[in-house]
C-alpha cells in the first residue's frame, strides 16, 4: 500500500498539537504520543465490555486510538436469519473469503455499520469516550480497486465471478482520522471500504487495519481475536507461538490456517511498512489490549 504522504506530514503536526490539549487539559503530556491502532475481531466468543473498558482507560491515559472492528459471526447468522445464508468462496490462490453479492452488502453493512459499530460506540459513549463510528466508505477512509472479476475454485472447478463486492484498501484518508483525534473523537471504523468506481466493497478487517497503521505511522497495531495469538498446533491454546522476528514471518505463513493467515499477512504489510510492533491477542480477556501491549499474545516484530 502506498503510504499517505500527506496524512502522514499531517499527523506529525498535529500530534505536536495533541501534546498541547493534554497539557491544557492537565493530563500527562510528556513525550510523543503513541499511535495505536486495535483490530477487534468479529468471532464468537470476543468481549466488547472488557475491550471498551481498556479502550476507555487507555483514552483517558491520553492514548492516540484507532479502532477497527468486525462481524462475521453476527452477519452469519442475521444472513441465515434473512433467508441469505451465508457462501464463502475459495479463491485460486486458497484463501476463503465471503462471497458478497448485493444482498450480501446490504446484510454486512446492516451488521458490520449498524449493530456492531453503534454497540461499541454506545459501550464507549456509556464510559465517557467520544467515539464516531464511520464505516471505510465515509469520507473515503479506506479506498482500493474492487475486484470486478474473482477467480475462484468450485467442487473442484475453476471459475469466474463477476457480481462480487469485495476490494482491498490501498488508500487511507489519514489526514480525516488525524482531525478526528485532534478533536477528541475516538474512531470506531469498520469495512466496508469505496472502490475509486464509488462502489461499497467488503475488505478484509485485519488489512484494512495494517493499512491504517501504516498511514497513521502507528507505533503499534493489536488484533483481538477468540484465541490467545498464533498457535503453533491450533486449537492447542498451550500450543502459542510468544514472539516471531519481522524476518521469519514468511515461515510462520505455514502455521496460520486460512482466515489467520489473513492476519499474519497483514502484520507482514505493516511491519515491513514501518509500523512498530503487531501483537496477535486474546479478546475474551480483562485488559486485553494493555496485555497486549505488556507483551502476551503473539508479538511480532518489535
Ligand atoms: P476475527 O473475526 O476475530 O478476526 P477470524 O475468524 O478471522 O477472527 O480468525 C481467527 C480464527 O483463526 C481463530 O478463531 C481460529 O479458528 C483460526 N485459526 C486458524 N489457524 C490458527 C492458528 N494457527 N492459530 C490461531 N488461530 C487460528
Amino acid at each position: 500500500m502506498a503510504r499517505d504522504e500527506h496524512g502522514t506530514a499531517e499527523l506529525v503536526r498535529s500530534g505536536q498539537g495533541q501534546d498541547c490539549e493534554n497539557e491544557r487539559n492537565g493530563r500527562q503530556a510528556g513525550g510523543m504520543r503513541i499511535m495505536l491502532v486495535v483490530k477487534i475481531g468479529g468471532s464468537e466468543g470476543i468481549e466488547h465490555e472488557l475491550i471498551a473498558d481498556d479502550l476507555a482507560e487507555l483514552v483517558r491515559k491520553g492514548e492516540r486510538l484507532i479502532v477497527v472492528h468486525g462481524g462475521s459471526a453476527l452477519t452469519n447468522r442475521v444472513a441465515e436469519q434473512l433467508g441469505h445464508p451465508p457462501e464463502f468462496v475459495t479463491s485460486v490462490s486458497g484463501f476463503s473469503s465471503r462471497r458478497t453479492d448485493r444482498r450480501t452488502l446490504e446484510i454486512f453493512e446492516m451488521v458490520y455499520c449498524g449493530q456492531v459499530n453503534k454497540g461499541l460506540v454506545e459501550r464507549l459513549q456509556r464510559r465517557g469516550v467520544n467515539a464516531i463510528g464511520l464505516a471505510g466508505l465515509d469520507g473515503r477512509i479506506w479506498q482500493g480497486p474492487r475486484k470486478d472479476a474473482i477467480k475462484i475454485v468450485r467442487n473442484g472447478r475453476r471459475m469466474v465471478l463477476r457480481d462480487d463486492y469485495t476490494g482491498k484498501v490501498e488508500k487511507v484518508n489519514a489526514s480525516l482520522l488525524v482531525s478526528l483525534l485532534d478533536a477528541g473523537y475516538l474512531p470506531v471504523l469498520t469495512p466496508p471500504a469505496i472502490s475509486y468506481e464509488g462502489e461499497a466493497s467488503n475488505v478484509d478487517g485485519d488489512r484494512a487495519a495494517a493499512a491504517t497503521a501504516v498511514a497513521l505511522g502507528a507505533e503499534a497495531l493489536v488484533i483481538l481475536s477468540n484465541v490467545p495469538g498464533l498457535l503453533e498446533r491450533f486449537p492447542d491454546e498451550s500450543s502459542l507461538i510468544r514472539n516471531i522476528p519481522s524476518g521469519r514471518i514468511e515461515k510462520f505463513l505455514e502455521v496460520a490456517a486460512d482466515r489467520m493467515k489473513k492476519k499474519v499477512m497483514g502484520a507482514q504489510e505493516a511491519l515491513a511498512q514501518g509500523v512498530g510492533r503487531v501483537v496477535f491477542a486474546d479478546g475474551r480477556v480483562e485488559r486485553p489490549i494493555r496485555r497486549a501491549l505488556e507483551g502476551e499474545g503473539t508479538v511480532i516484530g518489535g
